[in-house]
């Protein structure tokens, strides 16, 4: 044995190495490029605008890969800022580069009936090994139902959802499409439409809906999670909207919700995050100064005054960037910023109907074929996989991953 490793040494010490690692809570970039010795000027100082707003995405307990070279010195790292894009450095000994590249994935769209025995939470967790759908069961019912006292033992779970996939195992959060629990002959009814959870009948049934958070002024800039500038040849994506208004202008809570977040980015300025509950967080950016009393910890109502528009940070012009995310993940605000309507008319109904009865048809389809979930595996690190193992998992609009010169070890993409 001892001889074993003996022999096997040299070649370890001599090989590249690529780890995956999580994002630590609190840790910022720059002192992620101090520790691993990559300079900070072509990384970070100066990065163009939206490259430093991606910066700013960059999530706490995110997994994101280095590929170390013979020597222990960096040569590429990995880092994702959303479901389709990532920070990918490359470090030469000449050269540092910082690009945003795409993630590749599938999506499949998923489905399974089960039986309840103890309790939904309980249940679809021990049956799909999923917390994540176990967690987005509760919160599409927790308005509608109340679990302890109208769902029994026996009744059967329904859960139709687009889930992601990397290398064949489940990536990010799977999205809800519909769900329905059926009770005796009752059949309770969840459509997950444009990011809102509706009954049957077209009525949202989320206990909130989002206000606008600035009175007057335009919108300057829509949302985007995965721009493609084409001149410049780069991807530019803009993870809000952007309403342009004065300097001073004040800014709302756009739903009610606890503070998370009140503070510095480099990107985004003066940045306040409001946990909105239902998986919802809001991010306003670019703030003058917050209103007195604002810190994290604190609970705000919808419409109260939290801070007032400036041009902080990486920032054009004066207006506020605002941000919706639904479990982490950045969703278009035009989508869930609504005039206050809770049900919905015409063409907007029409389309929902369609909608419904095609999910109504899968979930059916689960139902009378009782499907009973595929567990999922949990998500092994994948090190590194030779590069002639690489294949293109679907054909792609965007430019193919930038071509990495390296004997027989690849950084996964
Ligand atoms: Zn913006």
């Amino acid at each position: 044995m001892k001889m074993f490793i003996l022999l096997f040494l040299p070649f370890l010490l001599l090989a590249s190495e690529a780890r995956f690692l999580r994002w630590g809570s609190g840790e910022t970039y720059l002192q992620f490029l101090h520790k691993y010795h990559l300079p900070s000027k072509p990384l970070y100082y100066n990065l163009s605008n939206s490259n430093q707003q991606a910066i700013d995405e960059i999530r706490q307990g995110v997994h994101y890969q280095i590929l170390f070279g013979a020597h222990k010195d960096v040569e590429q790292v990995l880092i994702p800022i959303s479901d389709e894009l990532q920070i990918h450095i490359i470090k030469t000994k000449k050269s540092a580069t910082f690009k945003l590249i795409p993630i590749n994935s599938i999506t499949k769209q998923e489905g399974f009936v089960i039986t309840v025995k103890n309790s939904p939470y309980n249940d679809i967790i021990k049956d799909t090994h999923s917390k994540k759908l176990a967690q987005l069961f509760i919160d599409s019912f927790k308005k509608s139902i109340n679990f302890k006292r109208d769902i029994h033992k026996g009744d059967k779970i329904v859960m139709v959802y687009d889930q992601k996939y990397r290398f064949g195992r489940p990536f990010s959060m799977p999205e809800l499409k519909a769900a329905m629990i059926q009770t005796g002959k009752t059949k309770h009814y969840v459509f997950d439409y444009n990011g809102r959870y509706y009954n049957a009948k077209g009525h949202q049934i989320q206990g909130f809906i989002f206000i606008r958070p600035v009175k007057g002024g335009w919108i300057s800039s829509t949302f985007s999670l995965r721009r493609w500038q084409p001149i410049l040849h780069i991807y530019r994506p803009h993870f809000g909207i952007d309403y342009a208004v004065v300097v001073g202008t004040p800014i709302h809570a756009a739903a009610s919700g606890r503070i998370i977040y009140a503070g510095w980015m480099r990107g985004y300025g003066n940045v306040i995050k409001i946990a909105n509950g239902d998986g919802y967080v809001t991010l306003y950016a670019h703030q003058k100064h917050f209103k007195r009393g604002i810190k994290v910890g604190k609970y705000v109502k919808q419409g109260q005054v939290i801070g007032y528009v400036g041009v902080t940070g990486l920032s054009t012009g004066p207006h506020l960037h605002f941000g919706v995310y639904r479990y982490g993940r950045a969703i278009n605000p035009q989508l869930v910023v609504q005039k206050a309507t809770k049900h919905l008319r015409g063409k907007t109904k029409r389309r929902f109907l369609a909608y419904e009865h095609k999910m109504d048809i899968k979930l059916h389809y689960y139902l009378a074929n009782n499907i009973a979930p595929t567990k999922l595996q949990p998500f092994k690190p994948v090190f590194y996989v030779n590069s002639s193992n690489i294949q293109p998992q679907h054909s792609q609009s965007y430019p193919p991953p930038v071509p990495q010169k390296h004997s027989g070890v690849k950084i996964v993409l």
